[in-house]
């Protein structure tokens, strides 16, 4: 089931879902999460020897491999000119994989092939101890990734000994990252006028002051639907985006702004340069009378004036800050 039409605005929406239920709620928080890069490198999907971080914890926990030796190869499908940021997640995962093998097999040989090691926080810790456990971790640059060869191979080179190394591995793992579901973000940013990132997850308001929230009021966000994150972050991330969703809730009512934006239909052109300077959502170009105008929704409008800068046909303006007030607070200070 997904969402198919929103209207309305904080405190007061109209959701209709795909089976014709409409739902009414003040609020929305966008969890909408994200989606495992399917990698077509390494022969991923053709040789059942290559698998993920993900299937390959599967297989070892149900106990349907046991292997010997393992490579694991990170940064797959990331920090590249499609997927240009860190996934932050998978080297963590590897150096979990790594141990949970010497758990099962304390004889296993494991490589792990990186560009840098991110096991950011207090994962940090579990870095040291694979490396004290004998894992082996060689860099690779992305000018000289490693190679699967004939024979199921793995050539790369090592930086410190400044020579070729070949693996032959049981199983090849690769630490593939988080990648956004675009076209779904697309619509449903479109929906809830709330704005994307260029890689495609959901961009909150300020990275500081308003983290889970987005400038349109009522709209929040937590998780991965707002990049890639551990589950201890997405749950920290969904407290907070509760909380904040439970400040509106536990209200009467919404207070607005006096100064709101208000339009003169006459002067409207239904240009839309209004509709698209607003941070807020708060202005849209509709049809009335068989002509297009803007519309302003009090409700979200934070008063900012922006939308009456860009009216080049002078048709918008603020309540208290009309332009003829402006001009007569001028001319009165200037003692014109
Ligand atoms: S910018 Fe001005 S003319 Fe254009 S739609 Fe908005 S109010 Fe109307
Ligand atoms: S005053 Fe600001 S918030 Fe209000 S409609 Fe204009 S641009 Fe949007």
């Amino acid at each position: 089931m997904r969402v198919e039409e929103v209207e309305g605005f904080v405190g007061n929406y109209h959701t209709t879902l795909s089976n014709g239920e409409v739902l009414e709620h003040g609020v929305v928080i966008i969890a909408t999460g994200a989606k495992e890069y399917v990698p077509h490198e390494y022969n991923y999907g053709k040789d059942p020897r290559v698998m993920t971080q993900f299937e390959y914890a599967e297989a070892l926990e149900e106990g349907r491999i046991n292997p010997e030796v393992v490579v694991m190869i990170q940064c797959v499908g990331s920090r590249n000119d499609e997927h240009p940021y860190c996934s932050r997640v998978c080297c963590s995962e590897a150096v979990k994989n790594a141990l949970l093998t010497l758990e099962k097999n304390p004889r296993a040989r494991i490589f792990v092939l990186y560009r840098d090691i991110r096991t950011y926080g207090k994962k940090e810790v579990y870095y040291r101890l694979a490396r004290e456990k004998g894992v082996i971790f060689i860099r690779y640059t992305p000018e000289r990734p490693p190679v699967l060869e004939d024979g199921f191979k793995i050539k790369v080179y090592d930086p410190i000994l400044q020579d070729e190394v070949v693996i032959e591995p049981d199983y090849l793992v690769l630490s593939t990252g988080i990648v956004a579901p675009r076209e779904e973000n697309e619509r449903l940013s479109k929906l809830f006028k709330v704005p994307l990132n260029q890689d495609g997850f959901f961009l909150e308001a300020h990275m500081k002051l308003r983290p889970v929230e987005f400038a349109t009021d009522g709209v929040f966000l937590c998780g991965l639907a707002h990049g890639p994150k551990t589950v201890e972050e997405s749950i920290a991330q969904a407290y907070a985006a509760v909380s904040r969703a439970c400040t509106l809730l536990s209200k009467d009512g919404i207070e607005a702004v006096a100064t709101t934006a208000r339009v003169d239909e006459r002067k409207c052109v239904g240009c839309g340069y209004c509709e698209m300077v607003c941070a807020y959502g708060a202005v849209s170009v509709v049809e009335k009378r068989g002509r297009r105008v803007a519309e302003v929704n009090p409700a979200l409008c934070k008063g900012c004036g922006a939308c009456s800068g860009a009216c080049r046909s002078g048709a918008i303006d603020l309540r208290h800050f009309t332009d003829s007030e402006v001009v007569r607070q001028i001319t009165s200070l200037a003692g014109i």
